[in-house]
């Protein structure tokens, strides 16, 4: 349990996967707004190895891992003394193994993420999980992964953080249904002859979060919200028709929880990842932190609106994944994951995006209970359609 170690005198230690994204570096804002309770005791980054190094001689951690041998090669002698670098995959699980690591947070982006979250749950530990596409891809897996090792996996995402914290109200068992809300994305109100030609600037203007690029994208296609139904499928054990999705553009009510008498709970909090991270973090005590706080004085109206599931087809495409299950939530991942970054590079059209992961999901060969190997591969396979689907494209474009 937690408070076991506040009985013991010290704080939590914190292994943070991710640190230099926008997750992690929300997650170090945390830990140094909370040296009592918390500490940077591992940090580990892909590809920023110049700001992982600035992070270390800040948070001084007792381990720092890089996923590459070209950043381990760049950080060597240049670490705070006591400090070990660990490299690649397997000081990932090092790592994560340690002892006196408390909890895990997972904030490494995409389907990159799995790896750490998977090891840390073999090592049995507590993982906060910031990476959705982890449980979109092999969500069974990792639960039952964490059952077997009696490791427990905690959301960050805020909306399932929201669903997690109104869910104490209650047991599991008299849950009705879920309601996801969603900001609507810069294009909330639009129809998709408006959609046909934005840009990669407007698709990265999120009217509340900031956020990282590639869950910016995700927000205005609301692919992110397809995700979100997955996770809390496979998170909540629900069945996809007790989840719903409303519009909500304030992104102050961060979900609803309906019980079976009828009660229906909220978590409210101004849009601030900081809070849900210290929530898992410190899970189940609450104490003064960093985040915002909401403005009463401010506040006026809370506006809720259905979604328009013309305009976005992708809300459809999770909730049709999170039916069939098996090896569709590591294809859709993977296939959007892919057309977000290509979309990016300017190679791809904004509503090419669901056409494509339509597409590679129908294309691809499901089976029901797959392995984890079988779950990459599909992965890479699907990576590779959506390149291929994207040249015929630009062919037909430029021909
Ligand atoms: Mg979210």
């Amino acid at each position: 349990m937690p408070s076991a170690n506040h009985a013991a005198g010290r704080p939590r230690r914190v292994a943070l996967l991710g640190s230099t994204g926008s997750i992690g570096t929300s997650c170090l804002d945390v830990i140094d707004s909370l040296p009592e309770q918390l500490e940077a005791f591992g940090l580990c980054a892909h590809t920023r190895w110049e700001a992982l190094l600035e992070q270390a001689h800040k948070f001084r951690p007792r381990f720092v891992a890089a996923m590459t041998s070209e950043a381990a090669r760049q950080m060597a002698g240049k670490l705070p003394p006591d400090c070990q670098l660990l490299i690649g995959e397997e000081g990932l699980a090092e790592l994560v193994a340690q002892p006196e690591v408390d909890v895990v947070l997972a904030a490494v982006v995409g389907a990159a993420g799995l790896t750490g979250t998977w090891l840390a749950l073999e090592a049995g530990k507590t993982v906060a999980v910031a990476n959705k596409e982890t449980l979109v891809m092999a969500g069974p897996l990792v639960m039952d992964l964490a059952m077997r090792r009696g490791a427990r996996v905690l959301p960050v995402d805020s909306e399932h953080s929201a669903i997690f914290q109104a869910m104490q109200a209650g047991s599991p068992a008299d849950v009705r249904r879920v309601v996801l809300t969603a900001s609507g994305g810069p294009f909330r109100g639009k129809k998709q002859a408006d959609l046909e030609n934005v840009s990669v600037e407007e698709a990265l203007r999120h009217p509340t979060w900031r956020m990282g690029p590639k869950i910016t994208v995700d927000s205005a296609t609301l692919m992110n919200k397809a995700l979100e139904v997955i996770e809390a499928r496979w998170l909540f054990g629900l069945s996809p028709d007790q989840i719903d999705v409303i519009i909500h553009p304030e992104s102050i009510v961060h979900s609803f929880v309906e019980f079976k008498d009828g009660s229906v709970l909220a978590q409210l909090s101004p849009p601030d990842m900081r809070l849900p991270i210290q929530y898992a973090l410190l899970y189940p005590e609450r104490v003064e932190g960093p985040a915002r706080r909401l403005d009463w004085s401010e506040l006026s109206t809370l506006t809720f609106e259905q979604p328009d599931a013309q305009t976005f087809p992708a809300l459809e495409l999770g909730y049709e994944v999170a039916r069939r299950g098996g090896t569709c939530g590591a294809v859709l991942n993977a296939a959007n994951e892919t057309a977000v970054s290509r979309f990016l590079a300017g190679e791809l059209g904004f509503l090419d995006i669901p056409r494509v992961c339509r597409a590679v999901l129908d294309e691809h060969p499901y089976s029901a209970r797959p392995t984890l190997s079988e779950l990459h591969a599909l992965d890479r396979w699907a990576r590779q359609e959506v390149l291929r689907w994207t040249r015929t494209n630009l062919c037909s474009v430029t021909a």
